[in-house]
Formats: structure tokens, sequence, C-alpha cells
């Protein structure tokens, strides 16, 4: 439900004012107080460091060129790439980060991440409140990472013998480990009472391919860090590389999107087939069983007619994420077009395949949809009604297309016999498991 009001009024300026007041409240109140908690921190961090020597000021102004160089000459390129972006985005300034956290003082890195954020806040588009709270997450993070490392020293990298080697990477990957567990606490804390919808676990810490890209980032900063000390000048090779980096970081996610249905969220048809053929062909190999379903949405037409095109837009979304959230993870969910889905279950009969089909129309018509009218009123749209037609490997087709035709067909005689139905394909038809 939308949590802004209704009527307008006019807006209080001054702290009164701030966006961060019209947040839901646990967000507020963890992000108040992970930022109170950061105070000591901070603290426990900085005490003890004296004034940074030259060689330290040193590094400091090299990793601050480099960072600068990275940011500048890839500033369009991360726009685009924070557009696109629906949940954690990972900063590739870790790069630069993560080497003062091992060879400068707690002040200088925090020093040096301010001056990263504020040349960020240009194309961060994002409410001041987030900004500053993340800013102070990756601060923290790595103050309590540079604490870590201090801990595990002295670290005298000059001279070091094989098993001395051995030693101080377990004490990098140790520092690395801190420094992304704090951010772990922090952002994703806050993004899991962030959202109106329930938050998933990938949402919060982040996809497979995020976290890659999150290792491999600290990974260039630990060579950084070990270019700093030996050859300074090298430092600028760091400087093209993050840059190609970004680059590549961009192409993943272009590839990403060419698969991904932009209005559901969930595989296009390009990116389903690719998932699905891949899901027929181990079942094939394996002699297995697996099934299909063919969802289509019982009269969405009126729905467009009566409430507008965006409400019938959100309806498709919410329905979107039902079948994902009534599916296993390893069940492919596409939008095959219009107002129809299909989901690929691998190692599923045929009983089994109804029965998922059902507890996916149950789940739909379930569902109370909060959506806006053709006037701009809040309304709710509920009790939706599916058609689904189920169809089965290998007793229903050979090849992912004749299953399709079948799911297909199923679902034209779940329209046929009222709608608000699962069809099984072809002659196998069960008795209707529900009257209209
Ligand atoms: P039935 O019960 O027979 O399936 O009726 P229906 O109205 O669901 O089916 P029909 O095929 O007649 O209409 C599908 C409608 O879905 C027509 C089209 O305008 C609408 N539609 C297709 N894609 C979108 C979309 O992305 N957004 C919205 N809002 N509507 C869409
Ligand atoms: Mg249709
Ligand atoms: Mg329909």
């Amino acid at each position: 439900m939308s949590d802004e009001p209704s009527v307008e009024r006019a807006q209080p300026t001054g702290i009164r004012g701030w966006a961060l007041w019209r947040r839901p409240k646990p967000f507020i109140v963890f992000l108040l107080l992970m930022e109170a908690l950061s105070i000591p921190g901070f603290a426990l961090a900085f005490a003890g460091s004296g004034l940074p020597n030259r060689l330290e000021w040193f590094g400091f102004a090299i990793l601050t060129a480099g960072a600068t160089a990275h940011i500048q000459l890839t500033q369009r390129q991360e726009e685009r790439r924070r557009s696109r972006t629906r949940t954690v985005l990972i900063d590739l300034t870790a790069v630069w980060v993560f080497p003062a956290v091992l060879i400068i003082p707690a002040e200088l890195t925090v020093l040096l991440i301010l001056i990263i954020r504020a040349q960020r806040w240009f194309t961060a588009r994002r409410p001041a409140h987030n900004f500053i709270y993340s800013t102070v997450s990756h601060c923290l993070a790595a103050s309590l990472a540079h604490l870590t490392f201090d801990s595990l020293g002295p670290h005298v990298w000059s001279s070091l013998t094989l098993l001395g080697s051995l030693r101080e990477f377990a004490a990098l990957i140790i520092t690395a480990l801190v420094y992304e567990a704090v951010q772990i606490v922090y952002v994703g804390g806050i993004l899991s009472l962030a959202g109106p919808s329930r938050p998933t676990l990938s949402s919060i810490l982040g996809s497979k391919a995020d976290n890659l890209l999150e290792a491999i980032t600290t990974g260039l900063g630990a060579v950084t860090a070990i270019l700093l000390i030996t050859m300074p000048p090298a430092v600028a090779i760091m400087a093209v590389v993050t840059v190609v980096f970004n680059r590549l970081a961009e192409l993943d996610q272009l590839q990403n999107d060419a698969r991904t249905d932009p209005k559901t969220a969930v595989y296009n048809m390009r990116g389903w087939s690719e998932s699905a053929e891949r899901a027929f062909g181990r079942a094939t190999r394996s002699r297995g069983n697996l099934a299909l379903l063919m969802i289509d949405l019982d009269h969405f037409k009126w729905i467009n007619d009566s409430h507008g095109h965006p409400a019938g837009d959100d309806v498709l979304r919410r329905v979107a994420q039902a079948i994902d959230e009534a599916t296993r993870p390893t069940d492919v969910v596409g939008r095959y077009g219009g107002e129809e889905f299909l989901v690929l279950l691998p190692d599923t009969d045929e009983i089994t395949a109804a029965g998922a089909a059902e507890r996916i129309r149950g789940t739909i018509a379930e569902l109370r949809i909060v959506t806006t009218d053709k006037r701009g009123a809040q309304t709710t749209i509920a009790g939706r009604t599916t058609s689904i037609g189920v169809a089965v490997y290998p007793d229903h087709g050979d090849t992912l297309d004749i299953l399709m035709q079948a799911a297909d067909a199923a679902v034209y005689e779940a329209k046929e016999n009222g709608r608000n139905q699962v069809r099984i394909a072809a002659e196998k038809l069960a008795d209707t498991p529900d009257s209209p």
C-alpha cells in the first residue's frame, strides 16, 4: 500500500520535511540505530592511530587519484547501470577502498571514501538519507576491516617467505570477509525493511553474480595494495583495469536484461526458452520427467477496460511475483506474452504438476492487488481467476514445442469448460478439480 498522503498538503520544510520520515517506521528506527552504532565503531578504529606518515599520505594520494580517474571515466556508464538496477548495486570502487583498508590509517581511508562518495553523489540520484546511510556503512566496514587487519599484523610485505605469504594471504581473506560482512549487515538489513513487498534472499544479499563481482572487486583491491607497496607507478594499470571492469559489469547486466521481461521481472521468452531447453535436455538425458504449465488469466481484458492499463500492469506484476513465490527455485517462470505465463517444472509428474497448478490458481485467486484506477483513485483488484493447462514429458510430447502446444490446447479446453480451472493435456483429461 502506498504510504504517500492521498490529499495534497503543504510539505513541511527543514528537518521535518526530510523524505526519511515518510519511510516505514522499522526502516527509520533501523537506520538511526545503525548510524548511532557506527560511532563507537569509528572511535575504536581511530583510537590509537597517530598522524599519518609521509608514505601513508603518498599511498592516500595515489589511491585518491586512481579512484578519481575511475569514477570520472565511468560516470555516464555508472548512471546507466544505476538506473537499471533494482536491488543491491555493487560499488566497484572497492578496488580503491580495500587497498586503503590494508595500508593506510583508518582516518585516511574514511577520507578517501568521502572523496569517492562526493563524486558519486551526482550520479546517485537517491534520497539523501539513503546516500548518507550507505556512506556511513562503507566507512564503518572499511574502518572495522582495518582494525581486523591491524590486529593480525604486523605486516611486512617486502621480505616474505613462502609461509609468511600464506599467512598474509589468510589475513587478507579474513579482512575482506569482515569488510563484506559489515556491509551485508548494514545494507541487507535496511533493504529488508525498505519496500512494501516481501524481501527475497537475493534482493537482500544480491544475486550470485553480484557477489562474485563483489569478491573480484575486493580481490583486485588486494592486488592494488600489493602493487602500491612494491611498485607504486604500476597502480596506473589498475585504473585502466577498473574502467574496463566497469564495462564488463555493465555487459553482464545487459545480458541479464535481454532475458528478463521488464514489466514483470520474470524471464521473457528468450530467457525462458534458454533455461527451459537446458532443463528439458537434462530430463531427456536422464529419462526423467518434467511438466509444463501454461497459465492464462481469465477475462484480463476486463481489468484493462474497467480499471485502465496501468492497473492491468500492476496485476500482471503481482501475478508474476505470486507465481514465482508459489514455485520452487528450480522451476522456470516466464512471461509467454500478454497475460500468459509459462512454468517449467523439472522432475515433476502429472499428479505433482496438477497439484502445483492448483496451488498457483489458488494463490492468484487470493491476491488482493492495490492499484489506481482510471481516475487515479486507489482501488483493490481481487478474486482473479486463471485457466491453467498442464502438459507432461514424455506423456504428452517429446519436444518442448509440442509440450507447449499441448499445454495451450489444455488452456483452451479450460476456457471452453468455464474457466477458473486446471486441465491436463490431451486424452488424459483429469476430473475438473474445481467447478467454475
Ligand atoms: P480470456 O478469459 O478468454 O483469457 O479473456 P482475456 O480478456 O484474458 O483474453 P484476451 O486474449 O481477449 O485479452 C488479453 C488482454 O490482455 C488484451 C490485452 O490488451 C491485454 N494485455 C496484453 N498485454 C498487456 C500488458 O502488458 N498490459 C496490460 N495492461 N494489458 C495487456
Ligand atoms: Mg490469453
Ligand atoms: Mg486471458
